[in-house]
């Protein structure tokens, strides 16, 4: 069942779903899934600093990525496993692990999450977990903590437990102020560059986010439309 909803910024345009299996509602910005956004890490990111940084081929893990309670032994069992072959930091892993003392975040060395094979790594740059999933034939889903694959997707959950599923803007970053965002297709539209619809080309996460019934309803209704 759809209906049009005005719950969420005025500025997106919200429509609501409700799961059939466990009753989940979800209010979902629309306007970003029909819009052709993908990432351009490598061609032209400005990453997430206070200042434009392309040259540090960073994109959005110049932070440590925070993780959920349940992902933390996952994430550091991974860390100390990875093939040395494809994580830059492996040494860096073994002698100091990957998490931040409080184990809610992965480490950051040299300004980036422990995780990101900088510019020139023989291993491959970007993240050593994604690149270890593909090898492994997963899905990047089943390795990465869950902020990583979600990107650039983000769900708040209201007090009536409404769940609101829009892009991440630029004051998702925090106190610190982010000089480029991605997902602001007026104030930056170089992202809104694929060839499909992010419905389309993000739909294996949407499907992890939402559940399958939920994103195959959005997928239909906003191909219709
Ligand atoms: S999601 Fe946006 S900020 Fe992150 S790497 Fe891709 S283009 Fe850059």
């Amino acid at each position: 069942m759809v209906e049009r909803s005005d719950a969420d910024s005025p500025a997106e345009t919200a429509e609501r779903y409700v799961d059939p299996v466990d009753g989940t509602v979800w209010d979902i910005d629309v306007d970003f899934l029909r819009s052709n956004w993908r990432c351009i890490w490598g061609e032209g990111c400005q990453g997430i600093l206070p200042e434009r940084a392309e040259a540090l081929g960073q994109g959005c893990c110049s932070v440590g990525a925070e993780l959920l309670d349940e992902e933390a032994a996952t994430v550091e069992a991974l860390g100390l496993t990875l093939d040395p072959v494809r994580f830059q930091f492996a040494a860096q892993a073994s002698s100091g692990g990957v998490l931040t003392g409080d184990r809610r975040a992965t480490r950051v060395i040299d300004g980036a999450c422990i995780f990101l094979n900088r510019p020139g790594f023989d291993g491959g740059a970007g993240c050593a977990l994604h690149l270890a999933a593909v090898d492994e034939g997963d899905s990047p889903i089943d390795w990465k903590p869950a902020i990583c694959w979600q990107l650039p997707l983000k769900v708040d959950v209201d007090g009536n437990e409404v769940r609101h599923l829009r892009a991440w803007r630029a004051d998702d970053w925090g106190d610190d102020c982010v000089a480029w965002c991605c997902t602001d297709r007026s104030a930056e539209p170089s992202a809104f560059v694929g060839d499909t619809p992010v419905v389309e080309s993000l739909f294996e996460e949407l499907r992890a986010l939402v559940g399958p019934e939920v994103a195959v309803e959005l997928r239909t209704r906003l191909s219709e439309s």
